[in-house]
């Protein structure tokens, strides 16, 4: 009887410990008392791997003697003494959490939010996912794929109105039916998706570019491949990522009559934001027409008729013809007319040299060459290079 007896005291001491707090042994609590320099020689390393390992389990727990072997020797005797008891991830100081948390990757803060609520709402915080935001979007993200995002979660916002107004009316219904608590445990348990993050949040919008199921508008290099008269181009398409094969779907707008064309396997450095936040349908205030000079890289607008969506197409600029090209006697930047030159294609061509109004120009054009739209000088390195590594290996016709 009384072995039976301190068999039950001992089972409900146990039970308790796994529920109430505190739950940490006395020098648990003096270790959060450490200075910095004491988390300095975690290896976060390590800790980040445990996590990973061990985030499939309902909370995580950090083996004390693991923790703490290095500074805390005099207390050796406790730690054997209460060998067995675990410490909550939670437990660690604010900052070394934190910490934590900013070096795990993406599907890391995702699993990581699966393990509990407190979890969640700092797995799921803004501040954690715009670095990755940054990282892996920020390239071939701009201002258009913003707005096409909000646009987005605003449509999701309204119909999960709706089915919040469903699901009331529904509760309506079922009160009539059935107790309320009862009613409400299992109400809470349908509609509660605890794990999913607030759709406006940037995580939301990560996973959905991530997942490819939100597709966003961006510009792809050469457009068709196979066709090379088109190298050195650049038109605006509807992108979706395949996480599969890290490349792209681009779907590009009907062009007149031609149907929508869709190009798979587009790799991410065939991809760019909009330099500018024109609608390739608009034509593009050129506002550096007065600063050009012969040598000046440029991106001029371009589309067959004017029912297409203007492409941009890499050009330089070049001399008059009444100029040698000279630096000493050169005048052309103070001509009305300015010279652009496309040196992809071969001496002769037809689509080599063109000529513009510097003070008045428009759209220029005719249905035979196509219309020449808005001018943009390429002041960014990056941009030059990338042309460049596009440039085609043989001379176009
Ligand atoms: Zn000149």
């Amino acid at each position: 009887m009384f072995f039976f007896l301190i068999t039950c005291i001992t089972f409900i001491f146990f039970y308790k410990s796994l529920f109430l707090k505190p739950l940490l042994p006395p020098w648990a609590y003096e270790a959060r008392l450490l200075s910095l320099w004491f988390w300095k020689d975690l290896s976060f390393f390590h800790i980040t791997n445990l996590m990973k390992n061990t985030l499939y389990v309902s909370s995580i727990q950090i083996p004390s003697k693991m923790l703490f072997k290095k500074t805390l020797n005099s207390k050796v005797e406790n730690a054997e003494a209460t060998e067995g008891m675990m410490m909550s991830l939670l437990d660690l100081p604010e900052l070394a959490l934190e910490c934590i948390l900013e070096r795990l990757p993406p599907d890391g803060l995702c699993n990581m939010a699966g393990v509990c609520g407190d979890l969640r709402d700092r797995c799921t915080s803004d501040r954690l996912w715009e670095k990755h935001m940054k990282q892996k979007w920020g390239r071939i993200i701009g201002p258009a794929a913003y707005r096409e995002w909000q646009r987005h979660i605003a449509s999701r916002k309204d119909s999960s109105f709706l089915e919040q107004g469903q699901r009331r009316a529904l509760m309506r219904y079922l009160l009539h039916l059935w107790p309320l608590s009862l009613i409400r445990s299992n109400f809470d348990n349908i509609s509660q998706n605890k794990s999913s993050p607030p759709v406006d949040s940037i995580m939301s919008w990560y996973l959905a570019l991530n997942t490819g199921k939100f597709c966003f508008p961006a510009q792809v290099y050469n457009r068709e491949n196979g066709h090379v008269g088109f190298l050195l181009s650049c038109y605006e398409a509807e992108l979706c990522y395949d996480p599969f094969t890290n490349t792209f779907q681009a779907r590009y707008p009907p062009h007149g009559t031609r149907p929508v064309v869709v190009e798979r396997g587009v790799s991410w450095d065939r991809i760019r934001e909009p330099p500018v936040d024109t609608s390739p349908h608009d034509l593009h205030i050129s506002d550096c027409l007065n600063e050009l000079r012969p040598g000046d890289h440029i991106e001029i607008q371009w589309r067959r008729n004017k029912e297409f969506p203007y492409g941009w197409w890499y050009g330089v600029i070049g001399h008059l013809e009444s100029c040698d090209g000279s630096d000493d006697f050169c005048l052309c930047h103070r001509s009305d007319t300015v010279v652009l030159e496309f040196n992809q294609y071969a001496p002769g061509s037809r689509w080599g040299r063109t000529s513009i109004d510097r003070k008045d120009h428009r759209e220029e054009g005719n249905e035979a060459d196509g219309f020449y739209g808005g001018i943009r000088k390429l002041h960014n390195n990056d941009e030059i290079s990338t042309w460049k590594w596009l440039w085609p290996v043989e001379v176009l016709d």
